[in-house]
Protein backbone atom coordinates (compact mmCIF):
# COMPACT_ATOMS: atom_id res chain seq x y z
CA UNK A 1 0.00 0.00 0.00
CA UNK A 2 1.36 3.17 -1.01
CA UNK A 3 1.03 5.88 2.05
CA UNK A 4 0.09 9.75 1.01
CA UNK A 5 2.53 12.11 2.90
CA UNK A 6 1.35 15.71 3.00
CA UNK A 7 3.73 18.41 4.29
CA UNK A 8 2.93 21.90 4.17
CA UNK A 9 5.58 24.55 4.49
CA UNK A 10 7.95 24.92 1.54
CA UNK A 11 11.04 26.25 4.37
CA UNK A 12 13.44 24.80 6.10
CA UNK A 13 11.00 22.47 8.47
CA UNK A 14 8.60 21.74 5.24
CA UNK A 15 11.50 21.08 2.75
CA UNK A 16 14.08 19.13 5.20
CA UNK A 17 11.03 16.65 6.30
CA UNK A 18 10.07 15.94 2.56
CA UNK A 19 13.53 15.24 1.33
CA UNK A 20 14.57 13.38 4.46
CA UNK A 21 11.69 11.27 4.40
CA UNK A 22 11.95 10.83 0.58
CA UNK A 23 15.87 9.41 1.13
CA UNK A 24 14.38 6.82 3.79
CA UNK A 25 11.11 5.97 1.76
CA UNK A 26 10.65 5.03 -1.75
CA UNK A 27 8.01 6.14 -3.83
CA UNK A 28 6.55 2.74 -4.26
CA UNK A 29 6.21 2.97 -0.10
CA UNK A 30 4.67 6.93 -0.04
CA UNK A 31 3.85 9.63 -2.04
CA UNK A 32 4.79 12.74 -0.73
CA UNK A 33 3.04 15.77 -1.76
CA UNK A 34 4.53 19.57 -0.05
CA UNK A 35 1.93 22.33 -0.58
CA UNK A 36 3.56 25.89 0.14
CA UNK A 37 1.92 29.10 -0.68
CA UNK A 38 4.64 30.77 -1.41
CA UNK A 39 6.26 29.12 -4.76
CA UNK A 40 10.06 30.55 -3.74
CA UNK A 41 12.19 29.00 -0.91
CA UNK A 42 13.46 32.17 0.54
CA UNK A 43 16.85 31.72 2.68
CA UNK A 44 15.61 33.36 5.85
CA UNK A 45 18.43 34.19 7.55
CA UNK A 46 19.85 36.39 4.71
CA UNK A 47 16.42 38.78 5.27
CA UNK A 48 19.01 41.04 7.76
CA UNK A 49 20.99 41.34 4.80
CA UNK A 50 18.14 42.42 2.40
CA UNK A 51 17.55 45.06 4.68
CA UNK A 52 20.34 46.54 4.75
CA UNK A 53 21.19 45.94 1.11
CA UNK A 54 23.52 43.60 1.17
CA UNK A 55 21.69 40.68 -0.79
CA UNK A 56 18.68 40.77 -3.11
CA UNK A 57 15.77 38.72 -2.47
CA UNK A 58 16.24 37.22 -5.88
CA UNK A 59 19.97 35.98 -5.10
CA UNK A 60 18.92 34.18 -1.73
CA UNK A 61 15.69 32.08 -2.73
CA UNK A 62 14.65 29.83 -5.79
CA UNK A 63 11.59 27.82 -7.29
CA UNK A 64 10.78 24.79 -5.54
CA UNK A 65 9.46 23.01 -8.06
CA UNK A 66 12.90 21.81 -10.08
CA UNK A 67 14.73 20.87 -6.88
CA UNK A 68 11.31 18.80 -5.79
CA UNK A 69 10.64 16.84 -8.40
CA UNK A 70 14.02 15.74 -9.07
CA UNK A 71 13.76 13.76 -5.94
CA UNK A 72 9.67 12.77 -6.71
CA UNK A 73 8.00 14.79 -4.46
CA UNK A 74 5.49 16.36 -5.94
CA UNK A 75 4.83 20.01 -5.22
CA UNK A 76 1.45 21.87 -5.09
CA UNK A 77 2.37 25.89 -4.57
CA UNK A 78 -1.02 26.66 -3.03
CA UNK A 79 -2.26 28.28 0.08
CA UNK A 80 -4.13 25.34 2.09
CA UNK A 81 -7.19 26.76 3.55
CA UNK A 82 -8.17 24.16 5.92
CA UNK A 83 -7.09 21.23 7.37
CA UNK A 84 -10.08 18.29 8.86
CA UNK A 85 -8.04 16.00 11.38
CA UNK A 86 -11.47 13.77 11.63
CA UNK A 87 -11.64 13.35 7.56
CA UNK A 88 -7.78 13.39 7.33
CA UNK A 89 -7.67 15.95 4.56
CA UNK A 90 -6.31 19.24 3.75
CA UNK A 91 -8.15 21.58 1.48
CA UNK A 92 -6.60 24.56 -0.63
CA UNK A 93 -9.06 26.80 -2.82
CA UNK A 94 -8.51 24.14 -5.87
CA UNK A 95 -8.48 20.66 -4.34
CA UNK A 96 -8.27 18.32 -1.25
CA UNK A 97 -5.59 16.30 -0.11
CA UNK A 98 -6.24 13.32 1.59
CA UNK A 99 -3.40 12.12 3.80
CA UNK A 100 -1.92 9.35 6.07
CA UNK A 101 0.49 11.57 7.79
CA UNK A 102 0.50 15.23 7.86
CA UNK A 103 3.67 17.41 8.40
CA UNK A 104 2.46 20.92 10.05
CA UNK A 105 5.72 23.14 8.85
CA UNK A 106 3.97 26.34 8.79
CA UNK A 107 6.08 28.81 10.42
CA UNK A 108 4.48 32.00 11.94
CA UNK A 109 2.34 34.37 11.79
CA UNK A 110 3.87 38.11 13.18
CA UNK A 111 1.17 39.09 16.31
CA UNK A 112 1.71 42.98 15.64
CA UNK A 113 -1.67 43.61 17.38
CA UNK A 114 -0.02 42.87 20.37
CA UNK A 115 1.68 46.36 20.42
CA UNK A 116 0.46 49.06 18.82
CA UNK A 117 2.67 50.75 16.54
CA UNK A 118 4.43 47.47 15.22
CA UNK A 119 4.87 47.43 11.18
CA UNK A 120 5.68 47.47 8.75
CA UNK A 121 2.05 47.27 7.59
CA UNK A 122 -0.17 47.90 10.42
CA UNK A 123 2.14 50.44 11.54
CA UNK A 124 5.27 52.53 11.52
CA UNK A 125 7.75 49.85 13.27
CA UNK A 126 10.04 47.88 10.58
CA UNK A 127 11.04 44.28 10.94
CA UNK A 128 12.64 41.67 9.12
CA UNK A 129 10.41 38.31 9.85
CA UNK A 130 9.25 37.69 6.09
CA UNK A 131 10.90 38.74 2.61
CA UNK A 132 8.16 41.52 1.98
CA UNK A 133 8.85 42.85 5.09
CA UNK A 134 12.40 43.06 4.80
CA UNK A 135 12.15 44.34 1.37
CA UNK A 136 10.60 47.27 2.50
CA UNK A 137 12.76 47.50 5.33
CA UNK A 138 15.58 48.18 3.42
CA UNK A 139 13.62 50.99 1.73
CA UNK A 140 13.37 52.53 4.97
CA UNK A 141 17.02 51.98 5.82
CA UNK A 142 17.59 53.45 2.70
CA UNK A 143 15.73 56.56 3.17
CA UNK A 144 17.33 56.65 6.78
CA UNK A 145 21.42 56.99 4.44
CA UNK A 146 19.38 60.18 2.90
CA UNK A 147 17.76 61.50 6.15
CA UNK A 148 20.09 60.62 8.77
CA UNK A 149 18.77 60.80 12.70
CA UNK A 150 17.97 58.43 15.84
CA UNK A 151 17.35 54.59 15.34
CA UNK A 152 15.68 52.20 17.77
CA UNK A 153 16.03 48.41 17.41
CA UNK A 154 15.06 45.68 19.77
CA UNK A 155 12.37 43.47 20.77
CA UNK A 156 8.38 43.47 21.79
CA UNK A 157 7.28 42.17 25.19
CA UNK A 158 6.86 38.35 24.36
CA UNK A 159 9.26 37.60 21.26
CA UNK A 160 11.07 34.70 20.53
CA UNK A 161 13.30 35.25 17.39
CA UNK A 162 15.95 37.59 18.80
CA UNK A 163 18.87 37.02 16.91
CA UNK A 164 17.74 39.23 14.03
CA UNK A 165 17.41 42.08 16.27
CA UNK A 166 20.88 42.10 17.34
CA UNK A 167 22.35 41.00 13.87
CA UNK A 168 20.41 44.86 12.36
CA UNK A 169 21.70 46.47 15.78
CA UNK A 170 25.45 45.26 14.97
CA UNK A 171 24.91 45.59 11.13
CA UNK A 172 23.16 48.81 11.02
CA UNK A 173 26.33 50.25 12.94
CA UNK A 174 28.95 48.58 10.51
CA UNK A 175 26.76 49.85 7.36
CA UNK A 176 26.65 53.45 9.20
CA UNK A 177 30.45 53.53 10.08
CA UNK A 178 30.88 52.45 6.49
CA UNK A 179 29.01 55.53 5.12
CA UNK A 180 30.40 57.81 7.69
CA UNK A 181 27.49 58.64 9.29
CA UNK A 182 27.28 57.02 12.19
CA UNK A 183 27.98 60.22 14.00
CA UNK A 184 24.53 61.40 13.14
CA UNK A 185 22.52 58.35 13.83
CA UNK A 186 22.28 57.65 17.71
CA UNK A 187 21.55 53.65 17.84
CA UNK A 188 19.68 52.28 20.90
CA UNK A 189 18.64 48.77 21.87
CA UNK A 190 15.71 48.00 23.47
CA UNK A 191 15.04 44.10 24.87
CA UNK A 192 12.36 42.20 26.94
CA UNK A 193 15.13 39.93 28.11
CA UNK A 194 16.46 39.89 31.54
CA UNK A 195 20.15 40.71 30.13
CA UNK A 196 21.49 40.81 26.30
CA UNK A 197 22.16 37.30 25.26
CA UNK A 198 19.62 35.80 26.97
CA UNK A 199 17.77 34.68 23.88
CA UNK A 200 14.91 33.45 25.07
CA UNK A 201 17.16 30.08 26.74
CA UNK A 202 18.39 31.51 29.61
CA UNK A 203 21.76 32.97 27.65
CA UNK A 204 24.68 30.51 27.16
CA UNK A 205 27.89 30.70 28.40
CA UNK A 206 29.98 34.19 27.55
CA UNK A 207 27.70 35.16 25.02
CA UNK A 208 26.51 37.93 27.57
CA UNK A 209 29.96 39.55 28.40
CA UNK A 210 30.41 39.52 24.52
CA UNK A 211 27.07 41.31 23.44
CA UNK A 212 27.21 43.49 26.40
CA UNK A 213 31.05 44.02 25.27
CA UNK A 214 30.33 44.99 21.65
CA UNK A 215 27.28 47.61 22.42
CA UNK A 216 29.97 48.90 24.98
CA UNK A 217 32.58 49.22 22.18
CA UNK A 218 29.92 50.55 19.60
CA UNK A 219 27.92 53.24 21.85
CA UNK A 220 24.78 51.17 21.79
CA UNK A 221 23.13 51.81 25.04
CA UNK A 222 20.75 49.34 26.06
CA UNK A 223 17.76 48.49 28.10
CA UNK A 224 17.20 45.16 29.12
CA UNK A 225 13.11 43.91 31.18
CA UNK A 226 12.03 46.70 28.42
CA UNK A 227 8.84 46.93 27.59
CA UNK A 228 7.86 48.57 24.45
CA UNK A 229 4.15 49.55 24.63
CA UNK A 230 3.90 51.78 21.06
CA UNK A 231 5.71 52.81 18.40
CA UNK A 232 4.83 56.24 17.11
CA UNK A 233 5.84 58.34 14.34
CA UNK A 234 9.03 59.62 15.74
CA UNK A 235 9.32 57.94 18.84
CA UNK A 236 9.45 54.16 20.71
CA UNK A 237 7.23 54.50 24.05
CA UNK A 238 8.71 51.78 26.39
CA UNK A 239 6.92 51.31 29.84
CA UNK A 240 8.54 53.13 32.55
CA UNK A 241 10.55 55.08 31.02
CA UNK A 242 10.87 58.80 28.80
CA UNK A 243 10.06 57.97 25.58
CA UNK A 244 13.23 57.34 22.96
CA UNK A 245 12.90 59.48 19.39
CA UNK A 246 13.41 57.78 16.38
CA UNK A 247 13.08 58.35 12.94
CA UNK A 248 13.72 54.14 12.11
CA UNK A 249 12.17 51.65 14.61
CA UNK A 250 12.74 47.94 14.21
CA UNK A 251 11.44 45.87 16.41
CA UNK A 252 10.89 41.80 16.32
CA UNK A 253 6.95 41.06 17.48
CA UNK A 254 5.86 38.29 19.24
CA UNK A 255 5.10 35.20 17.06
CA UNK A 256 1.83 33.20 16.47
CA UNK A 257 0.74 30.64 14.41
CA UNK A 258 -0.79 31.14 11.38
CA UNK A 259 -4.54 31.17 11.04
CA UNK A 260 -5.31 28.15 9.31
CA UNK A 261 -3.18 26.06 12.15
CA UNK A 262 -4.78 28.31 14.98
CA UNK A 263 -8.44 28.00 13.16
CA UNK A 264 -8.57 24.04 12.95
CA UNK A 265 -10.10 23.08 16.47
CA UNK A 266 -8.46 21.13 18.94
CA UNK A 267 -5.06 21.35 16.84
CA UNK A 268 -2.70 24.28 17.88
CA UNK A 269 -2.45 26.36 21.94
CA UNK A 270 -3.96 29.81 22.17
CA UNK A 271 -0.95 31.19 20.25
CA UNK A 272 -2.08 29.18 17.25
CA UNK A 273 1.05 26.70 18.09
CA UNK A 274 0.88 23.27 17.72
CA UNK A 275 1.44 21.06 20.70
CA UNK A 276 3.67 18.13 20.29
CA UNK A 277 5.59 15.03 21.77
CA UNK A 278 9.35 13.93 22.01
CA UNK A 279 8.54 12.65 18.09
CA UNK A 280 6.68 15.65 17.20
CA UNK A 281 3.44 14.24 16.71
CA UNK A 282 0.59 16.19 17.60
CA UNK A 283 -0.81 13.60 20.41
CA UNK A 284 -4.84 12.80 19.87
CA UNK A 285 -4.90 13.56 16.59
CA UNK A 286 -4.00 10.58 14.06
CA UNK A 287 -0.52 10.86 11.97
CA UNK A 288 -0.48 14.48 12.17
CA UNK A 289 3.25 16.16 12.85
CA UNK A 290 4.44 19.35 13.60
CA UNK A 291 7.63 21.50 13.08
CA UNK A 292 9.65 24.12 13.41
CA UNK A 293 8.17 27.66 14.11
CA UNK A 294 4.21 26.09 13.73
CA UNK A 295 6.15 24.31 17.42
CA UNK A 296 4.82 24.77 20.66
CA UNK A 297 7.52 25.41 23.22
CA UNK A 298 6.98 26.62 26.57
CA UNK A 299 9.60 29.68 27.84
CA UNK A 300 12.79 28.55 29.00
CA UNK A 301 12.21 30.49 32.00
CA UNK A 302 10.25 33.39 34.22
CA UNK A 303 11.33 36.64 33.26
CA UNK A 304 9.93 40.23 34.15
CA UNK A 305 8.79 40.79 30.82
CA UNK A 306 8.12 37.67 28.90
CA UNK A 307 10.32 35.87 26.56
CA UNK A 308 9.41 32.99 24.43
CA UNK A 309 11.84 30.13 23.30
CA UNK A 310 13.54 30.35 20.44
CA UNK A 311 13.08 28.03 17.18
CA UNK A 312 16.00 28.39 15.08
CA UNK A 313 16.47 26.96 11.53
CA UNK A 314 19.07 24.89 12.93
CA UNK A 315 16.56 23.56 15.40
CA UNK A 316 13.58 23.58 13.00
CA UNK A 317 15.45 20.77 10.65
CA UNK A 318 16.17 18.35 13.37
CA UNK A 319 12.76 18.59 14.27
CA UNK A 320 11.77 17.80 10.14
CA UNK A 321 15.01 14.76 10.35
CA UNK A 322 13.08 13.49 13.91
CA UNK A 323 9.80 13.61 12.01
CA UNK A 324 10.98 11.88 9.22
CA UNK A 325 13.00 8.97 10.79
CA UNK A 326 9.69 8.26 12.86
CA UNK A 327 7.43 8.45 10.02
CA UNK A 328 9.55 5.48 8.54
CA UNK A 329 10.78 4.02 11.18
CA UNK A 330 6.35 3.77 11.64
CA UNK A 331 5.96 1.90 8.09
CA UNK A 332 8.95 -0.29 8.48
CA UNK A 333 7.15 -1.42 12.05
CA UNK A 334 10.17 -0.60 14.16
CA UNK A 335 10.86 1.76 17.29
CA UNK A 336 9.72 5.03 17.26
CA UNK A 337 12.64 7.62 16.67
CA UNK A 338 12.99 11.09 18.71
CA UNK A 339 16.06 12.83 20.17
CA UNK A 340 16.90 15.87 22.07
CA UNK A 341 17.29 19.34 20.19
CA UNK A 342 20.97 21.02 19.95
CA UNK A 343 21.34 24.39 18.17
CA UNK A 344 24.20 26.02 16.34
CA UNK A 345 23.89 29.46 14.82
CA UNK A 346 26.37 32.52 13.93
CA UNK A 347 25.32 36.14 14.42
CA UNK A 348 26.18 38.33 11.92
CA UNK A 349 28.12 41.35 13.70
CA UNK A 350 28.72 43.21 9.88
CA UNK A 351 32.22 42.91 10.04
CA UNK A 352 32.94 39.61 12.07
CA UNK A 353 30.66 37.24 13.96
CA UNK A 354 29.60 35.53 17.33
CA UNK A 355 29.48 31.31 16.89
CA UNK A 356 27.41 29.71 19.37
CA UNK A 357 26.46 26.42 19.97
CA UNK A 358 24.18 24.89 23.33
CA UNK A 359 23.56 21.54 23.84
CA UNK A 360 20.58 20.86 24.80
CA UNK A 361 18.82 24.34 23.67
CA UNK A 362 17.21 24.40 26.76
CA UNK A 363 18.89 24.61 30.16
CA UNK A 364 20.27 23.20 32.60
CA UNK A 365 22.92 21.80 29.53
CA UNK A 366 24.85 18.92 29.96
CA UNK A 367 27.40 20.09 27.63
CA UNK A 368 29.42 23.98 28.28
CA UNK A 369 28.19 26.65 25.65
CA UNK A 370 30.75 27.37 22.96
CA UNK A 371 30.76 30.50 22.58
CA UNK A 372 33.62 32.23 20.14
CA UNK A 373 33.38 35.47 18.69
CA UNK A 374 35.83 36.69 14.87
CA UNK A 375 35.66 37.63 11.43
CA UNK A 376 36.18 34.02 10.67
CA UNK A 377 32.32 33.30 12.20
CA UNK A 378 31.29 36.29 9.49
CA UNK A 379 32.88 34.25 6.79
CA UNK A 380 31.27 30.72 7.88
CA UNK A 381 28.02 32.48 7.88
CA UNK A 382 28.49 33.39 3.97
CA UNK A 383 29.87 30.10 3.11
CA UNK A 384 26.89 28.19 4.84
CA UNK A 385 24.58 31.09 3.15
CA UNK A 386 25.84 30.10 -0.70
CA UNK A 387 26.59 26.29 0.22
CA UNK A 388 22.72 25.85 1.43
CA UNK A 389 21.35 27.93 -1.49
CA UNK A 390 23.71 25.89 -4.07
CA UNK A 391 22.43 22.31 -2.37
CA UNK A 392 18.75 22.99 -1.94
CA UNK A 393 17.97 24.22 -5.65
CA UNK A 394 19.90 21.08 -6.71
CA UNK A 395 17.94 19.07 -4.41
CA UNK A 396 20.44 17.92 -2.02
CA UNK A 397 20.50 18.36 1.78
CA UNK A 398 23.49 19.78 3.10
CA UNK A 399 24.35 18.47 6.64
CA UNK A 400 23.63 21.66 8.67
CA UNK A 401 25.65 21.48 11.97
CA UNK A 402 28.37 23.88 10.80
CA UNK A 403 26.74 27.31 9.62
CA UNK A 404 23.78 29.30 10.59
C1 LIG B 1 15.18 37.73 9.92
C2 LIG B 1 15.40 36.35 10.46
C3 LIG B 1 16.71 35.89 10.62
C4 LIG B 1 16.93 34.60 11.12
N1 LIG B 1 18.23 34.18 11.28
C5 LIG B 1 18.46 32.91 11.68
C6 LIG B 1 19.81 32.43 11.77
O1 LIG B 1 20.77 33.16 11.51
N2 LIG B 1 20.00 31.15 12.17
C7 LIG B 1 18.95 30.32 12.48
O2 LIG B 1 19.18 29.16 12.82
N3 LIG B 1 17.67 30.75 12.40
C8 LIG B 1 17.40 32.02 12.01
N4 LIG B 1 16.11 32.47 11.92
C9 LIG B 1 15.02 31.54 12.25
C10 LIG B 1 14.69 30.64 11.06
O3 LIG B 1 14.58 31.41 9.90
C11 LIG B 1 13.41 29.88 11.35
O4 LIG B 1 13.67 29.01 12.42
C12 LIG B 1 12.96 29.08 10.14
O5 LIG B 1 12.66 29.91 9.05
C13 LIG B 1 11.74 28.26 10.51
O6 LIG B 1 11.40 27.45 9.43
P1 LIG B 1 9.92 26.89 9.26
O7 LIG B 1 9.98 25.93 8.13
O8 LIG B 1 9.41 26.41 10.57
O9 LIG B 1 9.00 28.15 8.91
P2 LIG B 1 9.13 29.34 7.85
O10 LIG B 1 10.51 29.55 7.43
O11 LIG B 1 8.41 30.48 8.47
O12 LIG B 1 8.27 28.82 6.59
C14 LIG B 1 6.90 28.62 6.64
C15 LIG B 1 6.45 27.98 5.33
O13 LIG B 1 5.07 27.66 5.43
C16 LIG B 1 4.37 28.15 4.29
N5 LIG B 1 2.98 28.40 4.70
C17 LIG B 1 2.52 29.12 5.75
N6 LIG B 1 1.17 29.05 5.80
C18 LIG B 1 0.77 28.28 4.77
C19 LIG B 1 -0.49 27.84 4.29
N7 LIG B 1 -1.64 28.18 4.89
N8 LIG B 1 -0.54 27.06 3.19
C20 LIG B 1 0.61 26.69 2.56
N9 LIG B 1 1.84 27.07 2.97
C21 LIG B 1 1.92 27.85 4.07
C22 LIG B 1 5.16 29.39 3.88
O14 LIG B 1 4.89 29.69 2.53
C23 LIG B 1 6.59 28.89 4.11
O15 LIG B 1 7.01 28.12 3.00
C24 LIG B 1 15.84 33.76 11.46
C25 LIG B 1 14.52 34.23 11.30
C26 LIG B 1 14.30 35.50 10.80
C27 LIG B 1 12.88 35.98 10.61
Amino acid sequence: MVVRVVVIGGSFGGLTAASELRRRVSAERAQITLIAKDRRFTFVPSLTWVATGERSLERISFDLAAPLKSQGITFVPAEVTSIDPGRKVVETDAAEYPYDFLVIATGHRSANEAVPGLGPFDGPGHSPMSPREAVELGSAVRRLLERPGPVVIGAAPGASCLGPAYELAFELDHLLRRRRLRHVVPLSFVTPEPFVGHMGMGGAGRIRQLLEGAFEERDIPYQTSAAITRIADGAVEVQGSAPLPSVLSIVIPPLAGVPVVSDTPGLANAKGFVPVDAHFRRGGLDGIYAVGVAVALPPADETPVPVNFPKTGHMTEQMAVVVARDIAARLGGREAFSAPLSARCVMDMGDRGIYMAVDPVRPPRDRIPKVSEGCRWRVVKLGFERAYLWSARHGRRLPTSLGW
